[in-house]
C-alpha cells in the first residue's frame, strides 16, 4: 500500500498513521517528495483503503501488490518527465542524440550545432566511460562536462551524461540536465541513492541481464530516496544470440506499459551495436511504443573512440529522423522536434567592425585552438 498524506498533514498526524501501520503489523517508509510525501507501507499488515482514508492528514491510499511499490502502475498512470523544452512520456515521442563519448570540444561541439539545427534539444555524451578494457578511452572527466555544459550554453540543448561514481554525482549534477546510469551499474545501489538526493533527473538503463522486476526495483530506490523524474531506457540484453551486440528486447516496450508509469526510451545503438541497424530498430521502437529514443551520433563514426561502429553520421541520423517522424505518424503519434534557431539568432552582431574578433558564439566553426582536447 501507498499512504497519500495531504500537503498539510502534521508531524503529529503523520507519526499516528505510522503508529497505525505498525500497529496492524507493517512497516512504513516516508518518501518526501518536491510535491508530497508518501508513506510507503511494507509488510502485510491488515489494512484496508476504508480504514486509512478517514485518518487525519490522509489524501489517499493505494493497493499496490508489486514489491516495487512507487515505480508501480498501480501507484499512478503515467509520469511524464521534462526536461527543458522536452517531455518525455506524454503524447510526442523525443530523442536525444549524441557521440558516444566527448572526444574532444570541436567534435562536440559539431555535433551539437548540427543536432540543434535539425531541432533536437538533448544531447548526449559520455565524460565517464565504463569501458570493458582499462586501456580503452576512459572519458575526458571534469574538462569533458564543461564542453558539455559548453554545447548546452551555446546551442540550449539539454545535457545527458553518465555518471559511474556515487562521489561524482555532486559534480556530474552541476554541469548535467539528466544524469544517466549505464547498464552496468543498473544495480550500483550506492549510486542509485546518491541519484537519488540530487534534483536530476536520471535516465536509468537496464543491466544488460536484468529482468524486467529487477530493472524497476532498481527505479525504486530513485523513487523512494525522493526522485521522481526517473526515464527507463532499454538498450539490449545478454543472451545466446552473438550476431548483435546486444539483442534489443522490444518486448519491454508492452510488458512495462503494464507494470509501470515511468516514461520509457529506447537505445538502438547499444541494442544492436551495428550502424546499419539502428534505423530499423528505431522504428521498430517507435512503433512498438517508445516515448522517446537515445541515438548514437558521430561526425565522423570511422574515427570514434567508442562505439564507431554502432554511431550514425549526421546524415543518417537526419534520415532517421524522417523515417520515425512518418512511422511515428502512422501509429497515432508525433515526434517532438524544437523549430531550428532562426537563422539571424546565429548570426553576428550587424554592427561588427572590420577586423574584430568573431563573437564567441560562432568561434568554434574554425577558430584556431577552438578543438583544444584534441
Ligand atoms: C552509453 O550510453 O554510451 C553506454 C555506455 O551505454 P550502456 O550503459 O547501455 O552500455
Ligand atoms: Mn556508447
Amino acid at each position: 500500500m501507498i499512504i497519500v498524506l495531504r500537503k498539510d498533514a502534521s508531524e503529529a498526524q503523520v507519526a499516528a498513521v505510522e503508529r497505525r501501520v505498525y500497529e496492524s503489523g507493517g512497516q512504513s517508509r516516508r518518501v518526501t517528495g518536491d510535491e508530497r510525501t508518501l508513506l510507503v507501507v511494507l509488510g502485510e499488515p491488515r489494512l484496508s483503503r476504508e480504514e486509512m482514508l478517514p485518518l487525519p492528514g490522509v489524501l489517499d491510499a493505494l493497493r499496490v501488490s508489486k514489491p516495487y511499490k512507487l515505480a508501480s502502475i498501480e501507484a499512478r498512470p503515467r509520469s511524464p518527465v521534462t526536461v527543458g523544452r522536452t517531455t518525455f512520456g506524454a503524447a510526442a515521442i523525443a530523442c536525444i542524440a549524441g557521440p558516444c563519448a566527448v572526444e574532444n570540444r570541436r567534435m562536440f561541439l559539431d555535433t551539437a550545432a548540427r543536432l540543434a539545427s535539425l531541432g533536437v534539444t538533448m544531447i548526449r555524451g559520455g565524460a565517464y566511460k565504463p569501458r570493458s578494457s582499462p586501456y580503452a578511452f576512459q572519458g575526458l572527466g571534469e574538462a569533458g562536462l564543461e564542453i558539455l555544459a559548453e554545447a548546452r550554453e551555446r546551442h540550449g540543448l539539454a545535457v545527458v551524461t553518465e555518471v559511474m561514481a556515487p562521489g561524482k554525482v555532486a559534480l556530474v549534477a552541476r554541469h548535467a540536465d539528466v544524469l544517466q546510469i549505464g547498464a552496468r551499474n543498473m544495480q550500483n545501489y550506492d549510486l542509485l541513492k546518491a541519484c537519488a538526493e540530487v534534483q536530476r533527473p536520471v535516465l536509468l538503463k537496464r543491466g544488460p541481464a536484468a529482468t524486467l522486476d529487477e530493472w524497476l526495483m532498481s527505479a525504486e530506490y530513485l523513487l523512494a530516496g525522493g526522485n521522481n523524474q526517473v526515464l527507463l531506457c532499454e538498450r539490449g540484453i545478454r543472451t545466446f544470440e552473438t550476431s548483435t551486440r546486444n539483442p534489443l528486447d522490444l518486448n519491454a516496450l508492452p510488458a512495462l506499459r503494464r507494470l509501470t508509469h515511468l516514461p520509457v526510451l529506447v537505445d538502438p545503438s547499444h541494442g544492436t551495436g551495428a550502424r546499419d541497424f539502428v534505423t530499423p530498430m528505431a522504428l521498430a521502437a517507435v512503433a512498438a511504443g517508445a516515448d522517446g529514443l537515445l541515438v548514437e551520433v558521430h561526425p565522423d563514426p570511422e574515427q570514434a573512440l567508442s562505439d564507431g561502429a554502432q554511431s550514425l553520421t549526421f546524415d543518417q541520423f537526419e534520415r532517421l529522423l524522417r523515417s520515425v517522424r512518418a512511422v511515428a505518424a502512422v501509429v497515432g503519434r508525433e515526434l517532438f522536434l524544437a523549430a531550428p534557431p532562426q537563422p539571424e539568432a546565429l548570426q553576428p552582431a550587424p554592427a561588427r567592425r572590420l577586423g574584430a574578433r568573431s563573437p564567441a558564439r560562432t568561434a568554434y566553426s574554425g577558430a584556431p585552438g577552438a578543438g583544444g582536447g584534441e
